[in-house]
Formats: C-alpha cells, structure tokens, sequence
C-alpha cells in the first residue's frame, strides 16, 4: 500500500494495481479473460461481442491514431443491463475495461487494452425523452451530439455544446471528456449541460448520479463523473439541458493584419461587456488551409481572422453587433463580412470547422496541439509560437477559441524526413510549456488520455496527484476503469509522450482510409 501525503498530513489510501505497461500489452491474463469472454456472451447477444482479430483492429485506436492497441475483445451492448453485466465481469476477474463512444477523441483516452475489454455504447442510440417544457432530454451515451439538437429543434431547442467532432462524436464521449465548442464561451462546456447520468460503477453496479432537478444535496459525484475520461465507470442514460433557440443570430468575418490584432480584439469585445455565442480564430496558415479544402473565402492576405457568432434577443443582437463592428475596425480589421443568410453563415463556419482535417492539405502529418491560456495573454502566447516555429523551421498553424483561450496549435511535419516527427514533438510540447508558464492548461477541452498523462506533473505536485488517486482509488479500487489514462504510471512517468513511429494504419495501407 502507498501512503500519500497532503499538506493536512499523510493519508492512507488504496491504490490501483501496479500494471506492467500503460496499455496492457505485457499483463493478459488468459484465464481470467477466458472467464470474463464465458460471462459477456451468456449476457449478451452472439452479435454484440467481437473476438475475431481482424475485426478487433477495427477498434485499435481514436482520433490520436498514432497509438494503437488491438482490444482483447470488443462488447457491444444494446442496454445498460448488458453493459453492466460485461462490467461487472471484468470487476469479478480483475480484467481491465475501456469505455468508447464513437472513438473520436484526440489524446487516446478510449485506445484499448490488449489484456481488456473494449466496451463500445454505438448500438445504445435512444433518444428517451425530448422535453422542452424542462429544459430535458434523456439520451443513451451512444447518442450523436447532433442528434440531441435534430430532435430538439423543431420545437424551438437545442443542445449547446458543440465539439467540432459534432457529427460523430457521442454525449458519453462528451460527458467523459468534458467536451467544449465554439459555443461554449457564452454556454458553458458540457459539464454545464449534463444533469444526470445513469452511471456503471467499475463493480458493475447501476447507481444514479444528479437528476432532473437542478441540484442534489450531499457530494457532486456527477460532478466528478464529467470529465473523468472513463476512469470512474461509464455513464449510460443522460439527461441533458436543452437551450432555447435564439430569436437572431449574426455571424462576422472580420480579417485582420495580424493575430495581435485579432486577439487584442478578442479581448477588447469581452472587455466590454459583450459575450458572444461565439470568438473563433484562424491564423494566415490555417487559413491557407482552410480555403484549399472548403473555397470559404475568407480575406486575401488576411495574417488572421475572427469569426465571431452574437445571438439573442433581436434588438440586443442588433446593438451588441454594432458595438463588435466597431472594436474590430479600432483593431484595424481591414474587411468585415456578416451572413445575411442560412448559406453564407455556413460557408464561414465551414472553413473554421472543417480546418483540422483541412491542414492535410498543406502538410502530410501534423500534430493537433490542445492547451488553454488566460485570454488576455493570447498575442504574447501566439507571437512566442512563430518565434519557436521560426527558430525551429518547423510550421504551425493556429485554428482556436479564441474567446476562452483554448489553442489549438497544428504543428506541420513530414513524417518521411529524418528527424521531422521528433522536431514537431518537441515544438508541441514546448507550447504547452508556453500555456503552463502563462497561468494556463496542459488542456483546454480534449482530455489527458494517454497522450498527456507524462505532462501532468508539470502541472500537479505529487501530493495533488496523489490526492487525486484518493477520488480514483474510492470509485474504483481495484484499478479496473480506464487504467493507464489521465495519471502517469511509473513507466510513462517523466517519459516525453511521442508520435510513435511505425507501419501505417492497415485501412490507410490498404487505400481505404485517408489520414489526414
Ligand atoms: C475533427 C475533430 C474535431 C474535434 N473538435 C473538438 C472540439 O471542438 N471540442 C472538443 O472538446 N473536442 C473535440 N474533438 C475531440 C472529441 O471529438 C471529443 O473529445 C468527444 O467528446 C469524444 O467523443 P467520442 O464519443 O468520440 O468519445 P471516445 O473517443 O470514444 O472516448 C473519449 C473518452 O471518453 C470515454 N468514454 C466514452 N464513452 C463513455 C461513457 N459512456 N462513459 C464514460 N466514459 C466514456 C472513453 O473511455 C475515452 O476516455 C474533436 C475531434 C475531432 C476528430
């Protein structure tokens, strides 16, 4: 047993498991995943569990797809009965569980264990209860965060958090993750929005966290739950706020000579009070980028652009909107264009949303950089970027919320040159050295994982992460959920998480997928 210690004296506490590697490749045990493979298919469906090995590399990786792992085997529960039972399974033969939504998440928080099992929500796709008089839906976690608003919006709502990964990505994978969007300066990350989950405990138990009502006395589990990427249990049926949809909504493109410009802008319109839906940047690579893919026709010879979105009331979008116009000129924004229609709106937002995958099209690999920053410090972080990227030859490309200081840095490399992968790792963690010094984040929306598990010492002292495995140690004590993600592990620790080199992925090997 571990003894921690915090600066209220020590504190005895369990502690998971040693574990032999972060992903599980040296720990199978075969009798107890024999044991657990008996159990999950007297529970479930011949369909709903996948122990072919070709099909179980359909599940190697998420969004981060440089880290790979084929799963020991792959459940796909239609209920949270079945689910639970696969849970409680693993909990009763001590073999490791991770949970997936739609697999979209970039810092490999869903990559599965070679000695676990992957437990996947895409067939729990029910949309229970869509009710606008409370501001309530009641969904399944493998319901597509779109759909919550498809559902809602033709009697007036909708559901705000909006990752740009919207059309894929799940409300589980979303709650775990704690997702943000572009609207989620004015509306609050997903924590904001999520009122209760059914919640699978890591012994396979059903417990109900928060409800329909505002608030629950006693501990914020629910609370805890958000953002928990996984390593607390699963979240089943989730009731979700709904947000009534604005009366008027106004989107501006302004382009500026610089991102000082655009980012003193960005500061200047929250200075005065105005909140929009909406502040997203771009910088002139990303940019370039954008109108290869998408012809969004941003401002030629823009070094940056705004794309800010302002909704309410009629009248207070008309004043707010005069006051953003006149900040941006007194920012020297050089061209201002606002969507007077459905389609005009969408061309803007197309360049900006479709700019992670867009980047493919100036360079063959790149890095999708995530950390956050006090607003305010915004030019100095960017101008900090172009002189590491200078001093370095090494290119990136910013595409970011600019409204709450959540960078996004696209670092560009060549995988085929010598040297190229290790040159954009360094330049990528050097940014979020850059954020840390600045009073920022190692992240600002897409989860620790297993990608920057190595980073949050730089963060934390040993005592907050050892106080932080108390919360872990009372949900799960035997190590179960996730393990391996968000906490160093000895073996990761002070190691620099790298691009792992290697043979392409088999579908991009065999031409039937692009990486991007
Ligand atoms: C092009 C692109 C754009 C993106 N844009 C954004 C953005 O704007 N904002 C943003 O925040 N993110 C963004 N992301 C990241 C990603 O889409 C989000 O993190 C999303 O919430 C992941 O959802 P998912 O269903 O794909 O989850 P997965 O990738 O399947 O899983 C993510 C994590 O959640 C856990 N998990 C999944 N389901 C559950 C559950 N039911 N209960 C408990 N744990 C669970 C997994 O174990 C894992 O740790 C983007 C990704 C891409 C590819």
């Amino acid at each position: 047993m571990h003894g921690t210690e915090t600066t209220a004296g020590p504190v005895e506490g369990p502690v998971p498991p040693e574990e032999t590697s972060a992903t599980g490749e040296a720990g199978s045990n075969p009798e107890a995943m024999a044991a657990v493979v008996r159990a999950v298919e007297a529970a479930l469906p011949p369909d709903s569990v996948v122990s072919d090995h070709i099909r179980l590399r359909t599940y190697e990786c998420d969004g981060l797809a440089h880290y790979r792992v084929t799963p020991a085997l792959v459940v796909l529960p239609e209920t949270t009965e079945q689910l639970a039972a696969v849970v409680r399974a693993c909990s009763e033969h001590g073999v490791p569980f991770v949970a997936r939504g739609s697999g979209t998440g970039l810092s490999g928080g869903a990559l599965p264990r070679a000695d676990g099992v992957l437990v996947v929500t895409s067939r729990m796709r029910t949309i229970h209860e869509v009710r606008p008089e409370d501001q309530r839906a009641v969904v399944d976690p493998g319901v597509i965060n779109l759909d919550v608003t498809h559902a809602a919006s033709p009697r007036g709502y909708y559901y705000a958090p909006d990752p740009s990964s919207q059309q894929i990505c799940s409300i589980g994978g979303n709650l775990a993750e704690n997702s943000g969007g572009a609207h989620c300066l004015k509306y609050g990350f997903t924590t904001n929005h999520v009122l209760g989950a059914e919640f699978v405990t890591p012994q396979g138990d059903v417990v109900q966290l928060g409800g329909m009502a505002p608030d629950s006395p006693g501990y914020d589990l629910l609370g805890a739950v958000v953002g928990s990427e996984g390593t607390l249990g699963i979240a089943t049926r989730t009731i979700v706020k709904l947000t009534r949809l604005p009366q008027e909504v106004r989107t501006v493109l302004a382009g500026f000579a610089s991102t000082d410009d655009a980012g003193a802008a960005t500061s200047a319109i929250i200075g005065a009070g105005i909140v929009p839906a909406a502040i997203e940047m771009m910088d002139a690579l990303a940019i370039e980028a954008a109108e290869a893919a998408t012809k969004c026709d941003y401002p030629a010879g823009a070094g940056a652009v705004l794309v800010i979105e302002l909704d309410g009331a009629a009248v207070e979008v008309e004043h707010e909107f005069a006051e953003v116009e006149r900040i941006c000129q007194e920012h020297h924004a050089f061209a201002t264009r606002v969507a007077t229609d459905p389609a005009e709106r969408a061309l803007i937002w197309k360049g900006r949303k479709s700019a992670f995958a867009a980047v493919g099209r100036i360079s063959p690999d790149y890095i999708v950089q995530d950390g956050v920053i006090p607003r305010t410090a915004l030019p100095g972080v960017l101008r900090s970027i172009a002189e590491l990227s200078e001093s370095s030859g090494v290119r990136v490309a910013n595409v970011f919320h600019a409204g709450d200081g959540n960078l996004h840095p696209l670092v560009l490399f060549d995988d085929a040159v010598e040297g190229a992968a290790e040159a954009a790792e360094e330049v990528s963690g050097a940014i979020l050295d850059l954020c840390i010094s600045h009073g920022g984040s190692i992240t600002g929306e897409h989860g620790v994982g297993i990608d920057k598990a190595a980073y949050m010492p730089k963060m934390f002292s040993d005592e907050d992460l050892d106080t932080m495995q108390l919360v872990r140690c009372a949900f799960d004590p035997d190590g179960v959920a996730n393990p391996g993600k968000v906490f160093p592990t000895p073996r990761l620790c002070g190691e620099v998480p790298g691009r792992k080199k290697g043979a392409p992925h088999p579908l991009v090997a065999a031409g039937k997928a692009e990486a991007f």
